[in-house]
């Protein structure tokens, strides 16, 4: 929502490579707290892979990743120490995580799916993962819906009440990969409305999107990544107007 807060996370020298060659080359980049980052560019430039090296979900190669203060930094051919993984542990705490398949436990309410990992892994009393279930399913328009069980939902209700499950994590920052590519087309708005009414309350959030209407208008800026690379990181007004950088342009000609 704004840009004058202090950094929330902060990326330096990136690299990741896999078996056939480099994903990520040496990327840096800052995103602020309550910030709206919205990341595009073609299939298979790393987005997903980026994401997910945030969070550590992929270990990087080289470089480091800093979430809420929590720092994890590995050099090049560093073999990981207890004290890297236990860094990993620690800054995942701080990141939710919402994908284009919703993975919900299929065997268990909307309410139950929620309550699971507070109970679980932070061990709040069921009471009160009770309270926190209902209040989440609240914040994302699905008051009505916890005793209901994901195969009766439609996807944009299903992508809702994943958001709702991760967020009842307490998460500092929101990752989101493609989380409306898989819904029909009249679902997607209701997704995107839980990102705008969060950004509204000030979380931090990063979406993988190929919804250019949504890149531009809602998002404080949007990354172009291509080749492994932020190639651009603009305004969305700005980097749909005036593109600097012909691979931007090349991939946004399929846009408009
Ligand atoms: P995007 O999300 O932009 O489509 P990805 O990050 O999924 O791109 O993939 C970037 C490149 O990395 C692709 O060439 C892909 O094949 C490769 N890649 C991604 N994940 C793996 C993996 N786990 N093992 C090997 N190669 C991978
Ligand atoms: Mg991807």
């Amino acid at each position: 929502m704004n840009t004058i807060n202090k950094p929330l996370i902060i990326i330096e020298n990136l690299c990741k490579s896999f078996e056939d060659g480099d994903v990520l080359r040496n990327i840096s980049f800052t995103i602020r707290e309550g910030d709206l980052a919205s990341i595009i560019g073609p299939s298979g430039c790393g987005k997903s892979t980026f994401l997910r090296c945030i969070n550590c979900l992929e270990l990087m190669d080289s470089g480091s990743v800093t979430v809420a203060g929590v720092t994890v930094s590995r050099k090049p051919g560093e073999v990981p120490s207890d004290e890297m993984l236990q860094k990993v542990h620690e800054l995942r705490t701080e990141v939710g995580m919402v994908f284009q398949s919703y993975n919900l436990f299929p065997n268990k309410n909307l309410l139950q799916n929620i309550m699971l990992a507070p109970m679980v892994v932070k061990g709040m009393k069921k009471d009160e993962a009770h309270e926190l279930g209902m209040k989440m399913l609240e914040k994302v328009g699905l008051k009505g819906f916890a005793q209901k069980y994901p195969s009766t939902l439609s996807g944009g209700q299903s992508q809702r009440a994943a958001i709702a499950r991760a967020l009842a994590m307490n998460p500092r920052v929101m990752l989101y990969d493609e989380p409306t590519s898989a819904l029909d087309p009249e679902l997607v708005g209701e997704v995107l409305q839980v990102m705008k009414d969060l950004d509204a309350e000030g979380m931090t959030q990063i979406i993988v999107t190929h919804e250019m209407k949504f890149a531009k208008d809602a998002s404080d800026y949007i990354i172009f990544m291509d080749k492994g690379e932020i190639v651009e990181y603009e305004d969305g007004d700005i980097l749909f107007a005036n593109p600097k950088n012909d691979r931007t342009r090349a991939f946004l000609r399929h846009f408009v």
